[in-house]
């Protein structure tokens, strides 16, 4: 069985005043240690230490918790965590971003940390293993992790929301931080919003397509799923089957007797809302004086981050605002708002959840937030008093919690409204609510969660490549061994990928070494079959002297003789008729000028909307609208209608890509020939096969084809032509 590797910034240990190390509390440590896996190792920060007990601290950890701790001195972690985590990440994937700080180191630091993390896992990794990436901290790690080991199967979760595009790509280094996720066989989102938008900023950001489930990817499949977390059940139930429970309920329930509790348990984070919170309660209280007497407000804010300015800012912002509420609402005997700046242990807390009669779960935006289940929950515990969800909708669990009151935040009335509805439930109605939210966080806690993604990572996903296979070693030996060999190759997506301006995807110098030297092997000759016009052909494999056929065959160039001049250019077809153009160009300008970011493109033979630079939804819907009207107007037209990559031709139906290779096969009467390409185009040469016995055909890319093999990529393409070059030399 493969071992099973979590990373995560933290490691879930904690050297407590006595020294010992003992396992923190959390849903993930206590989902990973339920999990039916034998095999197991965490990989993370195990928070800042003398650098003379490190030594000590790794032997303890691997021996005693089965860890092994990643070190970053502090002059890494600060901009690494502080800086680039913690106030670029975490306030722009929440869609703060006014609150994001742009540092232009901070974005090395972080690129370093995970290198950092990626050399702790590589160390301790066996091709083959498992790795679990968690959280914003650590986006980079899945391609680093893809580059230096490739067969690891690498899974990775996001737990905060991945924002829509417009807001992620406020981030200088998006297109870094996709690309580093996109080196995950498996990437984990809470909500189906997440993921969407997470596909939203591939295809805008990285003109990567995908369907909602998966992405290819260099020829590899990348899936994506919903995995919502839950809470930690198990902690949940240990702790209110424990006779401290039972002790603070009843203490509790002395103490609020005759009032109604409305609970807020949090972080003191600017994401959870509290000072919109107050203002709702304010209005509550302004609305319903009646309700003054008999309700209690009991916010426990959690701190966080109390070294940062912001929070600092935001604690008094908070502590005032309670106070100014209080002031106002205050009788001598009571005070409506309960405010406390710190934690609490998980029978007290549990006890709370029990018995509020309202938990009030207001973030502005929470990739799912634990509290509202947790609260959930604890309704079923001995003693509980029934009581009312009153939930966010900005929270990922709004999603799976739907007998929840759900409430907009940022709505103070409206909030203030649910407080009151809340209050006045029945206890039947309220227990009828609960009832099924309950069955639900119960069947999905943290436990089911990791069980779901970590068995999902396992199950074996090949990427779509059938019915075509990888060409391999057999059909080398039979293009190695062909005395008279042709091979007609397409040019863009095969032996140049594409760039956002056609004219900037010219051949490299070394792909158009290979070309050259594949042209000068005796027995072989090179054909290029391409869209493009012919001054594009000239201008940049002219020099070559192959074979050329320009504008998918319309017009044609012989290769160029040892020794003798470069031969003219001709139409293949000079009683082609092309007069058809006149009334299909206005349609396509028309096309043109309601579509930002397209163009037309005019050929002899052809006319050619583009739309690679449009937005890429907004292109291939305005696409399909043009090819409906084009297939009326085309009806009684000599043409033919393609939609290929990113354009939408109309060409002459007497050109095509067939009729050029028939033309190329009928003058070389080759022992064998190879024809590669990439778009449907090609397809009219790969369908020859029928016709030709002794023709092989490679397709490059994903997407269904008649063609026998298959490459993912152009450098696939071109290490493939590489390996033929060397295998007749
Ligand atoms: N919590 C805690 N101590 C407390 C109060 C709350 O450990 O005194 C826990 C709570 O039980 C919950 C977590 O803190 O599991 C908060 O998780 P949530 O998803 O609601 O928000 P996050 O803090 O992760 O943004």
């Amino acid at each position: 069985m493969s071992r099973l590797i979590t990373v995560s910034n933290r490691l879930p240990v904690q050297l407590n005043a006595k020294g010992a190390l003992v396992r923190s509390g959390g849903g993930l440590a206590s989902a990973m240690s339920a999990l039916d896996h034998p095999d197991q190792l965490w990989i993370g920060w195990p928070g800042q230490l003398d650098a003379a007990r490190h030594d000590e601290l790794t032997w303890r950890l691997r021996v005693e918790q089965g860890c092994v701790p990643v070190y970053l001195d502090d002059e890494l972690f600060e901009p690494f965590y502080a800086g680039y985590a913690n106030a670029t990440l975490w306030p722009l994937l929440h869609y703060m971003t006014d609150r994001a700080k742009f540092e232009p180191d901070w974005f090395e630091a972080y690129r370093v940390a995970n290198e950092r993390f990626a050399d702790v896992v590589l160390q301790e990794a066996r091709p083959g293993d498992h790795v679990w990436v968690h959280d914003y901290q650590l986006m980079l790690l899945p391609a680093i992790l893809r580059e230096r080991m490739p067969s690891l199967t690498i899974g990775y979760f996001l737990h905060v929301p991945f924002p829509s595009h417009e807001v992620f790509r406020v981030l200088p280094e998006r297109e870094h931080l996709l690309a580093g996720l996109l080196g995950a066989d498996l990437i984990g989102f809470h909500t189906f919003g997440y993921l969407r938008h997470f596909r939203s900023a591939l295809l805008r950001g990285l003109e990567q397509e995908s369907l909602p489930g998966s992405a290819v990817v260099g020829g590899r499949l990348v899936r994506m799923g919903v995995y919502p977390i839950g809470h930690n059940r198990a902690a949940f139930d240990k702790a209110t089957a424990a006779p401290a429970f039972r002790s603070h309920l009843g203490q509790l329930e002395k103490e609020f007797e005759g009032r109604r509790l409305v609970l807020s348990v949090e972080r003191l984070d600017y994401t959870k809302g509290i000072p919109q919170k107050l203002a709702s309660i304010e209005r509550f209280l302004a609305d319903h004086p009646e309700r003054c007497e008999d309700t209690v407000f009991l916010i426990i804010a959690v701190p966080s981050r109390q070294t940062v300015e912001e929070y600092q800012q935001l604690t008094e912002q908070v502590q005032l605002a309670v106070g100014e509420i209080n002031g106002n609402y205050s009788t001598f005997s009571r005070q409506p708002v309960h405010f406390y700046h710190r934690g609490t242990d998980l029978e007290h807390l549990a006890a709370l959840y029990a018995l509020a009669d309202v938990a009030l779960v207001t973030p502005l935006i929470d990739g799912m937030n634990l509290v509202a289940k947790e609260y959930v929950d604890c309704k079923g515990a001995p003693g509980a008093r029934p009581g009312v969800l009153v939930l966010s909708e900005m929270a990922g669990a709004a999603q799976e919690l739907a007998g929840a009151l759900l409430v907009n935040p940022y709505d103070t009335q409206g909030v203030s409204e649910a407080i009151n509805t809340a209050l006045s439930r029945s206890a039947e109605d309220a227990h009828a609510a609960m009832q099924p939210m309950r069955q639900r966080v119960r069947n999905v806690d943290a436990a089911a969660w990791a069980k779901g993604f970590v068995d999902d990572l396992g199950r074996e996903q090949r990427a779509p490549y059938d019915p075509a296979a990888e060409p391999g070693d057999e059909l080398l030996s039979k293009l190695a061994s062909a005395a008279k060999l042709a091979l007609i190759l397409d040019y863009d997506g095969t032996l140049r990928s594409f760039t956002a301006k056609p004219e900037d995807a010219v051949p490299s110098d070394e792909t158009l070494a290979l070309l050259a030297a594949l042209a000068a092997l005796d027995g072989v000759d090179l054909t290029v079959v391409s869209g493009r016009p012919e001054a594009f052909l000239e201008t940049h494999l002219g020099p070559l002297g192959i074979a050329m056929f320009a504008e998918h065959g319309y017009r044609c160039r012989a290769a160029t003789p040892l020794g003798g001049p470069a031969p003219a250019w001709e139409d293949t077809n000079p009683r082609a008729d092309v007069s058809w153009a006149s009334a299909v160009l206005p349609i396509l300008e028309m096309a043109s000028s309601l579509t930002p970011g397209t163009h037309v493109e005019v050929k002899r033979s052809a006319l050619v909307w583009h739309y690679r630079r449009a937005d890429p939804e907004f292109g291939a819907w305005k696409a399909g609208e043009l090819l409906g009207e084009l297939t009326e107007v085309a009806a009684n037209l000599p043409v033919e209608v393609n939609h290929g990559h990113k354009i939408v031709e109309v060409a002459s139906q007497q050109v095509s890509k067939g009729a050029a290779l028939d033309a190329v096969l009928q003058q070389q009467t080759p022992d064998l020939a190879l024809c590669c390409g990439d778009d449907r185009t090609d397809e009219k040469m790969f369908a020859r096969r029928d016709a030709h016995p002794n023709l092989e055909t490679i397709k490059v890319g994903p997407g269904e084809t008649r063609a026998a093999w298959r490459v993912p990529d152009v450098p696939a393409m071109l290490a493939f032509l590489q390996r033929l070059l060397d295998s007749r030399r």
